[in-house]
């Protein structure tokens, strides 16, 4: 199958969440499977840190994006570390050369709606450039998420109406390849003439069309890109589509609704947040028209790089450690990492571990009480805590860690290396979310032996398996699951953990040792993606 991925995030080349880890990889892995695979994203300033050679191309396009404003793009090239994977930058410095993806510090850009519709759009025009039909087109949250009903318009067949027609520079080579194939040879024209989906440029076959099988995939049904309607006319299709083909929500023009009701199928990160999303605690707003689409709406796991995510082979860590001699290498890397961030040494005091988003939805509101518990009644305990948002979180968490410089260490930014280094030297790891689609860390955490407290919910309550006398006793224990989504369950969870930690340490071995050996590759979901892709192709043919 020849399968394009629209992202605004991918590792290594832009990245505020889990978005960028999937598009980063599972593309990767299913290039690996024997198909042909292509990223397009923005061109955001980030991708020029990525250590990875950005090519420049000769294709650029043109998009009327208002009747007198014609935007123009050009179209830059890398490919992911393995090599396999080409990616394509939409380059539209107005749009994207700027310090963040979707805001800065004084909140979300103001014109996110045109970006993105200028990304989407560009996108389509991108692919009409392939040199092989696309048999999939994988859209990822809300920026990507019109793509499915501007091809369903005709937005990849015809220009649209005079005056907001989308083109790109005919006077250049219309070819980008799509992909090398499995055997690395890059599919040009001869390789396609042997090739049943393969189109040579210069044959009529269109290489994207309304017929094009759409997959979405949510990562988070929460951000939706919901716009005041005026913003419609940037995607360039008369008004009467506002309605026929589901822009429309509210009155406003909702981006991933829009997706939702016209993808093929869609898909989620993880099969109990698929079922969560259906109901009106997690719906947001979208759940009747979720459980309208029955078994359309999917979920599949995330997987994580293991090879990025390695503590026999992580080059962030002071001492590599296997499931052979982890006690050993987690004291010697907490050490270090008390060290550098200016806590006492000491190997024995419990080490507790947050890295994410200082956002709601990931508990801010529980665990900052937690710490102000254990910091004022002088708890044997140790925080590291890692993120950036939120300015309010921000605030209280350095407010405490200066109170308590000898408790509680906060780094507020972004940091890869130390988002290693805590999941390498911590004991516990806390993920209290409201919500959680999939959910990253847990995974990181089972394979670099530390333990975690979860809320059970979404692909934290598919991954983590509540330690009971039943699940220790057969082996499959791998955390600990709060009673409730409240200050005193998280505050009762940590206790029950740490009293297992330093009072029955053979269950805590086995516990550390089971979520060590659980396999969190992307062998088995990308089986099930690409799965998906046949499915939907078939549905659609
Ligand atoms: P979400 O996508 O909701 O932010 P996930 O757990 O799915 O949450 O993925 C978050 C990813 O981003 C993980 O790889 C995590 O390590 C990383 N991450 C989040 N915040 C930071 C940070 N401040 N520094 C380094 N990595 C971070």
């Amino acid at each position: 199958m020849n399968i394009v991925y629209l992202t605004t995030e991918a590792v290594p080349f832009a990245k505020t969440g889990g978005l960028a880890d999937v598009c980063g990889t599972l593309p990767s892995v299913v290039a690996a499977a024997g198909h042909r695979c292509g990223i397009i994203m923005p061109a955001f300033q980030s991708i020029h840190n990525a250590g990875l050679e950005i090519e420049q191309t000769d294709v650029t396009f043109a998009i009327q994006m208002r009747r007198d404003k014609r935007v123009t793009g050009r179209l830059l090239r890398s490919h992911l570390p393995c090599g396999t994977v080409p990616v394509y930058f939409v380059e539209q410095p107005d749009y994207f050369d700027r310090p963040g993806l979707y805001g800065d510090v004084d909140g979300d850009y103001h014109d996110n709606a045109e970006r993105f519709i200028f990304f989407s759009r560009a996108a389509i025009e991108i692919m009409k450039r392939f040199n092989a039909t696309v048999d999939v087109v994988q859209c990822n949250d809300w920026q990507s998420a019109l793509v499915p009903a501007l091809l369903r318009a005709g937005a990849a067949e015809v220009e649209a109406a005079p005056g907001t027609e989308s083109l790109m520079d005919e006077s250049q080579s219309s070819i980008i390849e799509f992909a090398p194939d499995a055997a690395g040879r890059a599919m040009g024209p001869q390789a396609s003439e042997s090739s049943d989906h393969g189109k040579t440029s210069g044959t009529s076959e269109p290489t994207i069309s309304s017929k094009t099988p759409t997959i979405l995939s949510i990562h988070n049904l929460a951000y939706q890109g919901g716009f005041p309607s005026d913003q419609f006319p940037l995607t360039g299709l008369s008004w009467s589509r506002f309605r026929s083909e589901s822009f429309e929500f509210y009155g406003g023009l909702n981006f991933l609704k829009t997706g939702v009701v016209t993808a093929d199928q869609v898909c989620t990160v993880s099969p109990n947040y698929a079922r969560e999303i259906k109901t009106p605690v997690h719906g947001c707003g979208l759940d009747p028209i979720l459980r309208g689409l029955g078994d359309r709406v999917s979920g599949i796991i995330n997987g994580i790089d293991t090879s990025i995510w390695n503590p026999e082979t992580d080059p962030n860590l002071v001492q590599n450690f296997t499931i052979e001699n982890w006690q050993d290498g987690k004291v010697a890397n907490k050490l270090a990492l008390q060290a550098e961030m200016g806590l006492p040494q000491d190997a024995e005091v419990p080490m507790l571990g947050l890295v994410g988003r200082l956002a709601d939805q990931k508990g801010w509101d529980l665990i900052v009480p937690v710490i102000r518990q254990h910091l004022t009644q002088q708890r044997p305990t140790q925080w590291v805590v890692l993120g950036s948002g939120n300015p309010e979180i921000e605030r209280e968490l350095k407010w405490l860690a200066g109170q308590y410089d000898h408790q509680l260490a906060v780094h507020i930014g972004f940091s890869d290396a130390l988002a290693h280094r805590i999941e390498a030297s911590s004991d516990l790891f806390l993920m209290p979310s409201r919500y959680e689609p999939c959910g990253l860390n847990q995974l990181y955490s089972l394979r670099y032996g530390t333990v975690c407290v979860v809320t059970a919910t979404g692909g934290l309550a598919d991954t983590i398996v509540n330690t009971t006398p039943a699940t220790l006793q057969s082996g499959t224990a791998t955390g600990f699951h709060m009673k409730a989504h409240d200050v005193a369950s998280l505050d009762e969870s940590i206790g029950d953990a740490l009293r297992m930690r330093y009072h029955a340490p053979e269950n805590w071995k086995k516990i550390v040792e089971t979520g060590m050996t659980r396999d969190w590759s992307w062998r088995k979901s990308a089986a099930q993606y690409i799965d998906l892709y046949a499915r939907t192709i078939s549905l659609k043919t």
